[in-house]
């Protein structure tokens, strides 16, 4: 029976089940990768309600239904073996969560640029998925993320936890031939754009719904409230 109680959901199954039943979760895959990446590692107030909340330093822990979204634009793209960027990994929920779609066998990078939330988020991480950095599966790094990460590009698959003013040069310079981009844009005004690149390296871009994120801006500007 549908939970109505909606945002109050008393555990993780439980608001894993109402995602699905509202046609948010649609397919298994998501719906696995959610569920062995347990919430109340990366915030410790009402971890299961399906809202965002602060981690400090003006930054937010996504909701879980835009999680959610994410991990269904982005679910063809994260395959096992492959590589995968996770711009503003903030509480450090999903690039475990990614990781956990590639079945542990991809690399995620992560990028943060808050030296704090970056060691705040290693430490989520390591609560219950220390495999995961021991094995390189997942890489934190401390830096720009409108930069992308060099190193370990291609990527197949760019989550960005940020909205850009305009889609960084630099991100889509790294998404690899037949790879997709999940990013908020806008000011104000934001949506998320699916940004495909095809086989001939050809960019195509779709706003698929509106949203609400904090800013992918320079440190100092978020330190002092943007
Ligand atoms: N996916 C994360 C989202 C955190 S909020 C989660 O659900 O926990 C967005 C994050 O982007 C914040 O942690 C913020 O510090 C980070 N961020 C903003 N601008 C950035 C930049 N230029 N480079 C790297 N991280 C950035």
């Amino acid at each position: 029976m549908f939970n109505y109680d909606y945002n109050y959901s008393y555990n993780y199954t439980n608001l894993l089940d109402n995602l699905k039943q509202s046609g948010t979760i649609q397919s298994q895959q998501v719906y696995n990768a959610m569920k062995s990446v347990d919430r109340a590692d990366f915030i410790s107030n009402n971890p299961y309600m399906d809202s965002p909340q602060s981690i400090s330093f003006n930054a937010t822990i996504s909701a879980p239904h835009m999680h959610c979204h994410a991990l269904e634009y982005l679910k063809d793209f994260l395959t096992p073996g492959s590589h995968a960027l996770d711009v503003g990994f903030g509480s450090g929920y999903l690039t475990v969560a990614m990781s956990k779609m590639m079945n542990d066998s991809g690399t995620v990078v992560g990028i943060e640029h808050i030296p704090q939330l970056y060691e705040k988020g290693k430490k989520n991480i390591s609560k219950n998925h220390q495999n995961l950095l021991d094995e390189k599966k997942i890489i934190l790094v401390c830096g720009d993320g409108r930069k992308g990460y060099k190193d370990c590009a291609p990527y197949k698959a760019i989550h960005v936890g940020a909205a850009a003013p305009e889609i960084p040069k630099e991100l889509i310079e790294q998404l690899d031939k037949g790879g997709r981009m999940f990013i908020p844009v806008g000011t104000y005004d934001q949506n998320i754009y699916v940004v495909d690149k095809d086989m001939k390296g050809n960019i195509s871009k779709k706003s698929v719904m509106g949203v609400r994120y904090v800013p992918l801006t320079d440190k100092e500007k978020q330190l002092r409230g943007y």
